[in-house]
């Protein structure tokens, strides 16, 4: 089976949000289970490959000169980067200011183009396209392999002017989206199978409050739109041998975690006692509902928990968290930034981790927390539900718990509960166990994939 596999994120070469890590995970994971992988990429400047080979890409000239390097990178394997113009760029999609660059659509237009190209020359059995980034690919593929289009994040679909229909290729008109164009409603169009991140998020996406006006378009997919859980790459993800944290442990040595939490709480700077800590890693913007936590710092003081929040975004919200934590020192921390290092040490260390998210396609943050022994508090949204059972709703196999709606009393009322839960030792050792003993890796993910690959080439 060869597949190319078409993304504009890969940990850790260009990492933005979770696509990177879902498509260094999957890409590894394919690999392992058999599949002869080529991973292309936009070519952001700076990434270096042994052994490169470069070679040109034939493409209309608006999306030219376009070549592609390929070559081995000491992480992530063989990889073909796409070299498009103005596409090598500090930061991938963002101006220092924080603004998108005002040429995204040119920029990914053209990156798409040239992974149509690419898979043109190379002819595999399936090309799998991720995200509005490489969606308009489909409009110039009109003799093209078996084609999957993952979803990982609806918010994100791709709009541009009308006058892209012009150049995009001989499909272009499925691109076209109430006067514009929208990379991400021409894919799903055309795309032989449509994979949300999530069985759930399946569901959310079909209606109208979840679909971000795309839902139409999904449902009319029928059977052709399907949900694939992702998971986490567990040896990055791996307790017992994990080098950022104070000290390694496992479901054997599940004492040995205190001592992270001990280290945790002194980088705080808060007492080692018995209150619980929760934790929150995220970036910051609406979608994780971080907003809906600050009508509660002011309560934590009265409640036996304490709250950690790490996160790098919006600078507003970030300026009223440093605020905050000034004022409330003694039940709320505040670290702003992007801090791999720290991230390990906060899953490993804290005994609660809160996910307040408006929507969250499938999330990581929390399969990484249960990996690592913290117990979820989620809302109910997303993959979220698929992956954390309520504990007093699932009795015998829950591993968190979970919010009703995406609103801060039922935040509060969450955190309440759980600070209740973990009251009791047993209780709460039992949950624990239950989200570590769960195999969050790729491997079944990956294995989904296979076969929907294979289905495709059956039927193609
Ligand atoms: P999203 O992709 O929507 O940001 P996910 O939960 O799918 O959310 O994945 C986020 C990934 O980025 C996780 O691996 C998480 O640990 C990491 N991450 C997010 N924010 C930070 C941060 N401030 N510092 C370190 N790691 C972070």
């Amino acid at each position: 089976m060869r597949l190319v596999f078409a993304t504009a994120e890969l940990s850790p070469v260009a990492t933005v949000g979770g696509l990177a890590a879902a498509s260094a995970g999957l890409v590894s994971e394919l690999r392992r289970q058999g599949v002869d992988v080529d991973v292309v990429m936009p070519d952001y400047g700076g990434i270096a490959l042994a052994d490169p080979v470069s070679f040109d890409l034939d493409v209309p000239s608006w999306a030219g000169p376009a070549s592609v390097t390929v070559g081995d990178h000491p992480v992530c394997g063989r990889l073909h980067l796409v070299d498009v113009p103005g596409m090598a760029r500090p930061h991938p999609y963002l101006q220092p200011s924080g603004e998108g660059w005002p040429d995204n659509d040119a920029r990914f237009f053209a990156f798409a183009r040239a992974v149509a190209a690419f898979v043109e020359r190379v002819r595999p059995d399936v090309v799998h396209l991720n995200d509005w980034h490489t969606g308009a690919a489909l409009a110039a593929l009109t003799d093209g392999p078996p084609s999957v289009l993952s979803i990982h994040n609806l918010a994100y679909q791709g709009h541009a002017s009308v006058g892209w229909l012009d150049v995009l290729g001989p499909r272009a008109q499925h691109y076209e989206w109430w006067g514009g164009t929208n990379s991400l409603s021409g894919a799903i169009a055309l795309a032989d199978a449509v994979v949300a991140v999530s069985p759930n998020y399946v569901h959310e996406i079909l209606t109208p409050a979840g679909g971000f006006g795309l839902h139409d378009a999904l449902t009319q997919r029928g059977a052709a739109l399907r949900g694939i859980l992702n998971g986490i790459d567990t040896e990055v993800w791996d307790p017992a041998a994990d080098p950022h944290l104070a000290s390694p442990f496992d479901l054997d040595r599940i004492d040995a975690r205190r001592a992270n939490r001990s280290a945790l709480l002194d980088r705080l700077e808060f007492p080692d006692d018995v209150v619980p800590l929760a934790a929150v890693v995220t970036r910051l913007t609406p979608q994780k509902g971080i907003d809906l936590l600050e009508p509660l710092i002011p309560v934590l003081d009265e409640l036996p928990v304490r709250l950690a929040l790490l996160g790098s975004g919006d600078a507003d919200l970030a300026g009223r968290l440093h605020v905050a934590a000034s004022n409330h020192s003694a039940s709320f921390a505040f670290i702003e930034g992007y801090d791999e290092t720290l991230s390990h040490l906060m899953f490993a260390g804290s005994d609660l981790f809160v996910m307040p998210s408006r929507f969250e396609p499938c999330g990581l943050t929390q399969m990484q927390a249960m990996r690592y022994g913290s117990i979820p508090v989620v809302t109910a949204v997303g993959g979220l539900v698929d992956t954390v059972p309520d504990v007093d709703a699932h009795p015998r196999s829950g591993r968190g718990i979970v919010a009703r709606r995406a609103e801060s009393v039922d935040l509060l009322a969450a955190l309440f509960r759980a600070s209740r839960r973990l009251g009791d030792r047993r209780r709460r050792a039992t949950i624990q166990r239950r989200g570590m003993a769960v195999d969050w890796s790729w491997k079944q993910p990956a294995r989904e994939y296979l076969g929907l690959y294979r289905e495709l080439v059956a039927h193609g």
